[in-house]
């Protein structure tokens, strides 16, 4: 048997039925080792972006840049490395790419010598008229590098006519559309900012250990707080920007109407890891409430209870404790698939999903099986783990999915299929039941989703989250879509 070493493309007859989550950045403003620290904070949040990494710092004299593709560890995994990355200043960036193809030029954070000095700039979203704006700024002379839309915030502060860095700034996101949470460095500041309706996440956290009073942490999510030691401080508000320099920490919202917010529900569903806190809410617990309200909304009779690893876990937790049915690890993930494995043959593909799961027959066999995931995106995971399961012994199957039927694709960061491609757009619930192969099929729904996060139920007039992928309701234009601007997966 042939050992190869293979990228994350490459495993994407693994992986093509999942979400993928977006990016994930970091900042730091201390005095000392923001390599370091960044890094931490990036493998922290590798969930977020397996396919490259980068780090920019400036020491006070000049930046330092080292980007690479592959897993943090990976790129940051010689010494040498981070201690060519000097300065007590720095941003960073994990990447999955939802734009652009998966080339080092595409990866982040990207950098640019302006007159006022240099600037790197790393984002995590989706623009949504980055190819309107690419198209205009190429007709205006400039030079695109990457294929990724981050580089249309470089060009816009590069062309604009403001004097000043902030200024600059805040010309360039105030002529973008999309979701973005985004980090930027120049010699005199930290910039963060996310957009008006606050659609990914970014918080702001502060270094208790460090000498300087005024060292401080930008982040996607808290769980890289955690691995640097650091503070949570607050999150940090849609519409909002936030400045770090020398005098402290400064906030500015540009947008005259930045009220209302409409982050992303499916962070709370299954990007975000889940010991993060958003919004002061626990993902963990978010996604417990969620199981529960799975459990009161499509009871079934059952012996087991048996989460699809590992985004499942807590959901059926949850489910486990209100339906009071056992809850057991009867389906095992392996986690080092992805780096080294035998040769993808025809026959390695026609495994599929068993490569990644394998189920734990002591505790499937001759029981009643209720299975939780997360969520359903082309089917063709849930047919193959009820298979398995059915396999394993199990006299019934019954399959509860933590979020409602993903109808929609998304715009907004997360790599989606077409619409066409996804199993809940052409098909309904008991079309997807008889496919998938299992005896029930439910899906929690979208009120019981927000009931899970603490709202009564969803508003219907005014959502209180972004929940485009479930109801078709998108809260950002679509611009470069409706234009036909980009094309469909
Ligand atoms: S469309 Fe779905 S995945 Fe995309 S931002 Fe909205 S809720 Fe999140």
């Amino acid at each position: 048997m042939t050992l190869f070493s293979f990228s994350s493309h490459e495993l994407d007859f693994i992986d093509d039925d999942e979400f993928h989550e977006e990016c994930g950045v970091v900042g730091i403003w201390t005095t000392q080792d923001a390599a370091s620290l960044t890094a931490l904070g990036l493998h922290a949040l590798q969930h977020r972006g397996q396919e490259a990494s980068g780090i920019v710092t400036y020491d006070g004299n000049q930046f330092h840049t080292h980007r690479g593709l592959g897993l943090v560890g990976e790129v940051f995994d010689d010494p040498r490395v981070i201690a060519s990355l000097p300065g007590g200043m720095g941003i960073g960036h994990n990447r999955y790419a939802t734009t652009g193809e998966t080339q080092l030029r595409n990866v982040q954070p990207l950098y640019g010598d302006f007159e006022f000095g240099g600037f790197a700039v790393a984002h995590n979203g989706n623009l949504t008229n980055a190819q309107l704006l690419k198209q205009s700024l190429v007709r205006r002379g400039c030079l695109f590098q990457s294929s990724t839309d981050s580089e249309v915030f470089i060009h816009l502060i590069a062309i604009s006519l403001y004097s000043n860095v902030i200024d600059r700034f805040i010309d360039a996101i105030k002529q973008v559309q999309g979701a973005y949470s985004l980090v930027a460095l120049s010699k005199d500041m930290l910039i963060a900012a996310r957009d008006p309706l606050g659609v990914r996440p970014l918080i702001l956290g502060k270094l208790p250990y460090s000498q300087d009073e005024n060292s401080w942490v930008v982040a996607s999510e808290t769980c890289a707080l955690s691995s640097m030691g650091a503070d949570f401080v607050r999150d940090i508000e849609p519409g909002e920007v936030i400045i770090i320099d020398h005098d402290g920490v400064r906030s500015i919202h540009p947008f005259a109407d930045n009220t209302s917010s409409r982050f992303c529900i499916f962070e709370y569903v299954y990007f975000a890891r889940p010991d993060s806190v958003i919004e002061n809410k626990s993902v963990y617990m978010a996604r417990k409430k969620i199981g529960a309200e799975l459990a009161k909304e499509s009871h079934v009779e059952a012996d087991v209870v048996v989460p699809v690893p590992d985004s499942g876990v807590p959901a059926a937790i949850g489910y486990a404790e209100a339906s009071n049915i056992p809850f057991e690890l009867g389906i095992i993930r392996s986690h080092y698939i992805g780096r080294t494995f035998i040769e993808p043959t025809d026959q390695i593909r026609n495994l599929g999903v068993k490569l990644k799961h394998a189920t734990n027959r002591a505790v499937i066999s001759g029981k009643r099986v209720i299975l939780i995931d997360d969520s359903i995106v082309r089917g063709t995971t849930s047919k193959k783990i009820v298979e398995m399961v059915r396999a394993a012994g199990a006299t019934e199957v019954h399959l509860r999915i933590a979020s409602p039927p993903t109808q929609h694709s998304c715009f907004y960061g997360i790599d989606t299929p077409a619409e066409e491609k996804l199993l809940a757009h052409t098909h309904s619930i008991d079309e997807m039941c008889k496919l998938i192969g299992a005896d029930s099929l439910g899906f929690v729904s979208a009120d019981g989703l927000y009931r899970a996060l603490q709202e009564d139920k969803r508003n219907n007039q005014n959502p209180q989250y972004c929940d485009a992928c479930f109801t078709g309701d998108y809260p950002i234009p679509l611009t470069d879509h409706d234009m036909q601007l980009v094309k469909s997966k």
